[in-house]
């Protein structure tokens, strides 16, 4: 046995390693124990799957189906760290526990970001009002799952990752829900302006009233609950629930209060050591060559990587993770506990759509792009010099990969030639059409002029995390191409 190994954060990231540390002895002990492990979580639910939240919100998991197996040799201590007292190498908990450590990691995640907005906090107060939630852990989940029920009129501010999928779970659970975007298209950074535009007609499909570009600027406060969602060029919609899904950030404070290097994140080098090498950091809290990554799978590989190095089993060390989003929208019916809401049976078919990369090309890339819009497929792939630099995948039936469809056309554009403006290209929708007024008309929207209209509101559809099916895919056909590392995307 060596000396302890105490884990701040049982998320993803935490739980992994923790779990690699726990079952696997160092390198050379014939059937050795793992090491002696500490984790420290401050969430009141055994760690769970974070990715899976949004299945929960659907009604399509219980919380029991999302949680991750106990690690093995792991004592598990449910509070939070308050201090890191690197000279004496102790962690103090709110608890008054103190757990002194061979080797402390860093797992502490992201925080939701709370917009600016006007009347989000009174003067002095520190919590949020009622009727208003963030999207990031069980609590969350569980508050926002019990707040929604058929009708319930929902406004969710952020059209990323996260706004996405929450717009989609609360809809399958029959809310009006509509989705306010500030940038110019859904998931902008992960998604090309024609992926993101299938994901924009699958959500509508489903009932959601989608808004791009379009600034909240402020929330109306009633009888201590947000009762409306106040909008820069003076619309108004009028909510019971609103969902705040606007970024995340890297939690630091605890490594920042220790003295340790905080940019972004906290600063790790190859061996995810902070610049006390006593003190590691992985996941959504660590910055690596300058990335925050705020993504499951370089999570996970961080964790794998760290243990690996821990265990002395490290063949390499930690270079940086590609990034893949994943995102399957499935179509009502599919799955269990599908089916709540009004439209079960109805609404669109399943999207399966796979990105990496950066969504923009410059000027001098090759753009070689794949479209049916009778299919509804749409696939493009981005070469810059002599590599892959970016891929975009999407499909209305996972059948995509086996088989094209025929009567498909192909476009091989703009050589050395500058990418189109973004106006341009939403308004030639590749594979669905593009709604082009932006203004609320749902029945819950007021404005300076009185504006209504009514909204037919649908069934579940379901996202998934990355399954190896697709990964193995693209590690396969499009990354073996020498492809660059991409630039950093985030979880919005
Ligand atoms: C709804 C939702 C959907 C998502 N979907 C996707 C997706 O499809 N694909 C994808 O790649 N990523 C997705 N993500 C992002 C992904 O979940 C994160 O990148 C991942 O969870 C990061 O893992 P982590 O362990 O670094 O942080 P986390 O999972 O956030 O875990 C950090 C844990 O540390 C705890 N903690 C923090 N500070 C302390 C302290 N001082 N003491 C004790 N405990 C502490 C926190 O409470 C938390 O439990 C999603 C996130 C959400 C919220």
């Amino acid at each position: 046995m060596t000396s302890t190994a105490v884990v701040i954060g049982a998320g993803l990231a935490g739980a992994r390693v923790a779990q690699r540390l726990g079952a696997e002895g160092p390198e050379g002990t014939q059937g050795a124990h793992g090491l002696d492990t500490v984790l420290i979580g401050e969430e009141e639910h055994a760690p769970y799957n974070r990715v899976l939240l949004a299945e929960v919100l659907a009604g399509r998991y219980g919380a029991d189906v999302i949680a991750l197996p106990k690690p093995p040799g792991t004592t598990t201590l449910r509070a939070r760290a308050v201090r890191i007292d690197r000279a004496e190498r102790r962690v103090h908990c709110d608890d008054g526990t103190v757990v002194p450590y061979g080797t402390l990691i860093l797992a502490t995640g992201s925080n939701p970001v709370l917009p600016p907005l006007r009347g989000l906090f009174a003067p002095g107060a520190r919590e949020l009002p009622g009727g208003v939630h963030a999207f990031r852990t069980m609590d969350d989940c569980l508050a926002l799952s019990e707040a929604v029920s058929p009708g319930t009129r929902v406004v969710v501010i952020g059209g990323g990752l996260l706004g996405v999928s929450a717009a989609r779970a609360l809809a399958g659970r029959g809310a009006q829900v509509v989705l306010t975007q500030q940038a110019e298209r859904l998931m902008e950074r992960q998604l090309d302006p024609a992926s993101s535009e299938l994901v924009r007609a699958h959500l509508t499909g489903l009932g959601v009233e989608v808004h791009t570009e379009c600034r909240v600027r402020g929330v109306g406060v009633t009888g201590g609950a947000v009762r409306s969602v106040e909008l820069a060029d003076g619309y108004s919609l009028d909510t019971d629930l609103t969902v705040l899904a606007c970024g995340v950030r890297p939690r630091t404070g605890l490594a920042l209060a220790a003295g340790l290097d905080v940019r972004k994140g906290i600063v790790v080098d190859d061996r995810l050591r902070t610049c006390d090498p006593h003190i590691r950091a992985i996941g959504d809290c660590a910055e690596h060559a300058g990335r925050v990554y705020g993504l499951a799978t370089p999570a996970l590989e961080q964790a794998d990587a760290l243990a690996d190095d821990l265990l002395g089993r490290a063949a390499a060390p930690y270079t940086g993770s590609r990034m893949l989003t994943r995102l399957t929208l499935t179509g009502p019916g599919a799955g269990p506990g599908s089916g709540p809401g009004p439209g079960s049976g109805s609404g669109p078919g399943p999207l399966d759509l796979a990105a990496f990369g950066d969504p923009e090309p410059h000027p001098d890339d090759d753009v070689i792009q794949l479209a049916d819009a009778t299919r509804g497929t749409y696939r493009k792939v981005v070469v810059r010099g002599d590599r892959l630099s970016a891929a975009s995948c999407s499909a209305t039936s996972p059948r995509w990969a086996r088989s094209p469809a025929p009567g498909r056309r192909t476009t091989r554009c703009r050589r050395r030639q500058p990418p189109a403006p973004p106006a341009r290209l939403r308004r030639r929708p590749l594979t669905c059409r593009t709604r082009t007024t932006h203004r609320p008309r749902g029945p819950h929207t007021t404005a300076p002029p009185s504006c209504s209209s009514a909204t037919a509101w649908s069934a579940s559809a379901s996202w998934r995390p990355p399954s190896s099916a697709v990964s193995r895919r693209a590690t396969g056909s499009w990354c073996s191409a020498r492809s660059r590392a991409p630039p950093t995307t985030a979880c919005s």
